[in-house]
């Protein structure tokens, strides 16, 4: 086998260098021409002829294991694997003549033999190649050669996911290969051999105790039923189910997703193997992470509180409520506790009562008194309809979402300097850089999909340099791993920047034809000598120069980052300082290089490009501009604002003061996202009118005036935008579950034609032709053109493919511009009180405020609460054992939470992942704001832990050590 792998790879690598010439051989009497370097089964499959495999996968290399897929090359002596047999000049081929079939049926018979028959009952009956490979060859089992020896082995469901069945198990090796190839986990392997050999996790254990992060790729890989969904057990045959191909509802990425229904029941979800960023391969929240949609918890119909004064009061209950389950287990989070405080109300008389207290505060208060949310989790139709709703039937402005909390400072920095605010670059490409420069981002965690493409470059010999505070998973492969004291992000690219310019690596062609205002950056950076920097970052002057010498002198070297350098009130300044490096040695505007910001919800790009800002229309024209708001004004038929509105953080301290009087939000949950939650419950308490609409409950419809039912992503159409600005489509998998709750589109529709400003639109297509005549970047892009991998903007006319990269000739905004920017310190620093920097970000199995992962039982079960990470060397001091209760303070709030000591992170910082309310990061959080972008400072805030000398209990399975 070993020596066929080696063929095959010399082979594959004549290919590339192309040093073979096309050939002509014949499959079973017909003359065919082959590719240099494909094998008799890739020839083959092209030209129709049908040879079965069992261990073949296109993913991963051929192995030759099974033998199926034999066939008889003249003038070879023995049978060869097709698989991994090189198509050779003027070979002659029979691919299934009696000798070929012959051999197929014992090996098959072979398998039958030691394999669990239960077709009746097995999930894979209808979808197993072995069973219609039986079926094909004509074998059955009372005339088969060998006695059936019914293996008896143990299963593996020690874990929420994932049935292993090692008697169904034909050991064809994928599942072993793509842990291996195409996750890069290696956490599956084969033990013992011959006979005995069988597929075994880690060092021989259940797979809960490997380190397995339930990805289900083997899922996806098995050919057969030893590797099954537990959630879809016994939930419906592979031929009753519905199967729809949409979009991952939860990161950035957006994953293409096979959604399988049943009786209007989501029963498993699959990766489409023609996803364009994922290629089958999905996260265990995009597999596993889907039971939320058919909740008992939805929202079914439209709430109303009962009476005002109640609210106060009902926080109240819920936080003691959560207090109490604070040390058993997450939050009962069922929302019958709080049902009693709401009554319910048709659609008209909630919209009714919206519409009225809207006009009425309007007209008493003026446009301004009112704001919107929209949502990152929503479509772009639903985000354009939002903001066109605030703008044009509201008057105002106010309209904002969660991108303010994480990536403002990416659409300010990266527009000021490029002229565009998204990625420059493709998710495809990261793969072929050689270099890659990756800080302030968890990636394996929180972009795991992404996280393949840089150890693919890796594996291939990609230089990753790591520049974070934390040790995260990444470090493993990584050539450097720079810890910068949290919040010094300018200095140390200030520093690098220092050294590529006095030791000559700057790219001066591409600096004086391409950029503009070098000079005045330049004196500024010399300030930053590697010693000055060393004294603010801690990274010694030995490393900085390393990094700075890795990434200057590489050919295509990528910048990628995410929330670690957005979230400080220096954010803006940290994305310019990105785009400074890139420009300096003319890594922007090729192919594999670029400042890549990986955005965190799953259309924070989209809500972003459609107008969810304040100060901006769809495509990201200035609301300030006359003649932009005129060509709005006249498409809209609507009187526009002309002044900036206000962002998340300032309708929260507007709310406070009494100068907002009505909130509306879609979709967002800020009693959990929000810095310094104290403070946003007080300012949400002071409205006159909350209107939340979302499905679930969350914290923040707890405390509404109304609440409105909307429904789920599968339950929808529309388009989401992922992180590298592929529009993608979002198709409807089932009908709503609640036959009352609506899509945010038709709410929002319904809303403004009562407000008086009449919206009606027949379906989100239309909504995008109108967003599309209205957004250039947008302009060519339409529900026809959606129906294969999604479109990447900008995308101008309908015959526009879609744009890979960004910047190639001309920056957006024409030449480059340098900023000269200082290092200024966070906002809060460390001090005797409080001596620890707290930084706050989010886990694999969890996403964003949890109203969605959470109520996933898989996900909860796997991690149900939080924790707060300490180091060795503070827990020592502090005299704290691992999964101890403490106490962390900040000067806005304390929080009970359990302790969980790893190396992670520094001496002097702990990390709390916010997802989880009953222990929320927030509520420590800084509200001190980035004065350009206007995102607060998530990422740097000043705390102290003490014990709390409660019971201690283990914690979460799956809390990184
Ligand atoms: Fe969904 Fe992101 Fe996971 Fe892909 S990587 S499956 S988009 S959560």
């Amino acid at each position: 086998m070993r020596r066929q792998i080696g063929v095959y790879t010399v082979i594959e690598h004549l290919r590339r260098v192309n040093k073979l010439d096309e050939i002509e051989l014949t499959i079973d009497d017909k003359k065919v021409k082959a590719k240099a370097g494909q094998t008799i089964l890739q020839v083959a499959k092209e030209f129709g002829f049908d040879i079965p495999t069992l261990c073949y996968y296109e993913k991963v290399k051929p192995q030759g294991a099974c033998r199926v897929c034999v066939v008889e090359v003249e003038n070879r002596p023995t049978l060869v694997a097709s698989c991994c047999t090189p198509a050779e000049k003027d070979m002659v081929i029979h691919t299934s003549n009696e000798r070929v079939l012959r051999s197929r049926r014992m090996t098959v018979e072979l398998l039958l033999a030691n394999h669990k028959n239960d077709c009746l009952t097995c999930e894979s009956n209808g979808k197993c190649e072995l069973q219609d490979l039986a079926y094909k060859l004509g074998i059955e089992r009372d005339k088969m050669r060998f006695e059936a020896t019914s293996p008896n082995k143990p299963l593996d469901d020690s874990n929420p996911f994932i049935i292993r069945d090692p008697n169904k198990c034909i050991l064809c090796g994928r599942c072993v290969q793509v842990c291996e190839e195409v996750q890069f986990k290696g956490v599956i392997g084969f033990a013992k051999r011959g006979y005995e050999a069988y597929v075994t996790a880690g060092a021989d254990v259940p797979l809960s105790e490997s380190m397995c992060a339930y990805c289900g790729e083997c899922i996806q890989a098995c050919p057969v039923g030893a590797l099954t969904e537990k959630l879809s057990k016994f939930k419906g045959r592979n031929w009753e189910l519905n199967k729809t191909t949409t979009t991952c509802p939860y990161c950035g990425c957006g994953c293409e997703i096979e959604v399988y229904s049943k009786d209007n029941n989501v029963v498993k979800v699959m990766g489409s193997e023609k996803g364009a960023v994922n290629k089958g391969s999905l996260c265990v929240k995009g597999r596993f992470g889907f039971d939320f949609i058919n909740s008992k918890d939805r929202l079914k119909r439209p709430l109303i509180r009962q009476k005002k004064d109640v609210r106060s009061q009902k926080t109240k209950v819920r936080r003691d409520q959560t207090q109490e389950h604070q040390n058993t287990r997450a939050p009962d989070r069922n929302n019958s506790t709080a049902a009693p405080l709401f009554r319910e109300a048709s659609w008209d008389e909630a919209l009714d009562l919206i519409a009225s207290k809207l006009k009425e505060i309007k007209s008493k208060f003026g446009p301004d008194s009112i704001a919107g949310l929209s949502s990152a989790k929503c479509t772009n139709e639903e985000n354009y309809l939002m903001q066109k709703f605030m703008r044009a039937a509201i008057g105002t402005n106010n309209i904002d979402h969660c991108a303010r909390l994480c990536h403002a400072s990416t659409v300010a920095g990266l527009a000021s300097a490029f002229g565009s605010g998204a990625m420059t670059n493709s998710i495809s490409e990261i793969a072929q850089a050689d270099v890659i420069l990756l800080t302030g981002s968890n990636t394996t965690e929180n972009h795991p999909i992404i996280a393949l493409e840089i150890k693919k470059a890796v594996k291939d010999g990609a230089k990753l340099i790591i520049i974070d505070p934390r040790s995260i998973e990444l470090c493993e492969v990584a050539h450097l791993h720079l810890r910068q004291r949290p919040g010094t992000d300018v200095a140390w690219m200030n520093g690098m920047m220092n050294i590529i310019l006095s030791e000559e690596l700057w790219d001066k062609e591409f600096v004086k034809e391409r950029c503009e205002n070098f000079e005045e950056f330049r004196k500024v950076i010399e300030k930053y000598t590697p010693d000055y920097v060393e004294k603010i970052t801690g990274i010694s002057q030995k490393d900085l120069k390393e990094a700075a010498r890795v990434y200057a002198k590489a050919q295509r070297a990528t910048i990628i980052y995410s929330m670690g350098i957005t979230q400080h009130t220096t954010g803006t300044d940290n994305v310019l300082s990105t785009a400074n490096l890139a420009m300096l040695t003319g890594n922007v505007g090729k192919e594999s290089t670029g400042v890549n910001p990986l955005r965190g919800q799953n259309n924070v790009q989209g809500a972003c490009d459609l107008g969810a800002l304040p100060n901006v229309f769809p495509g990201y024209k200035k609301v300030t501009d006359e003649s932009i708001r005129k060509t709005f004004e006249e498409a809209w038929k609507a009187s526009l604002p002309s002044k900036d509105g206000l962002t998340v953080v300032e309708m929260i301290n507007a709310a406070g003061e009494g100068k907002l009087k009505a909130l509306y939000i879609m979709g967002e949950n800020p009693m959990v996202s929000d810095p310094d939650l104290k403070h946003v419950e007080e300012g949400l308490k002071n409205l006159e009118l909350l209107v939340v609409q979302d499905i679930f409950l969350t914290e923040t419809a707890q405390l509404a005036d109304v609440v409105l039912p909307a429904v789920s992503f599968a339950e929808r159409d529309g388009t989401f935008t992922n992180t590298e600005r592929r529009v993608q489509r979002v198709r409807k998998a089932i009908e709503p579950i609640s036959s009352e709750a609506l899509p945010d589109w038709k709410i929002i529709s319904l809303l403004s034609s009562k407000v008086g400003y009449k919206m009606d639109y027949p379906s989100p297509s239309e909504i995008m032709d109108e967003m599309a005549a209205l957004t250039p970047i947008y302009g060519g892009i339409n529900y026809k053109r959606l129906n294969g991998p999604g479109l990447s903007w900008p995308c101008p006319d309908t015959s526009h493919p879609g744009t890979k990269f960004l910047h190639k000739d001309n920056f957006t905004r024409g030449k480059g511009k340098f900023h000269a920017v200082k290092f200024i310190e966070p906002a809060e620093l460390p001090d005797e009180e409080f001596p620890l920097i707290l930084t706050t970000g989010r886990m694999l199995y969890h996403w964003h405020t949890g109203s969605m992962s959470r109520r996933s039982k898989g996900l909860d079960e796997i991690c149900p609460e939080g924790y707060v990470e300490i180091s060795a060397s503070d827990a020592n001091r502090l005299g704290i054992s691992a999964d101890e209760m403490v106490k962390v303070t900040s000067r806005r709030g304390e929080i009970k939470i359990k302790a969980n000591l790893n190396n992670r992170v520094p001496k002097g910082v702990v990390f709390i992942p916010f997802h989880f309310a009953e222990s929320a990061a927030n509520v420590l959080t800084n509200p001190a704001l980035d004065p350009v972008a206007k995102i607060p400072e998530f990422k740097v805030c000043a705390v102290k832990i003490s014990k709390v000398y409660n019971r201690i209990r283990g914690g979460g399975k799956r809390w990184p050590r």
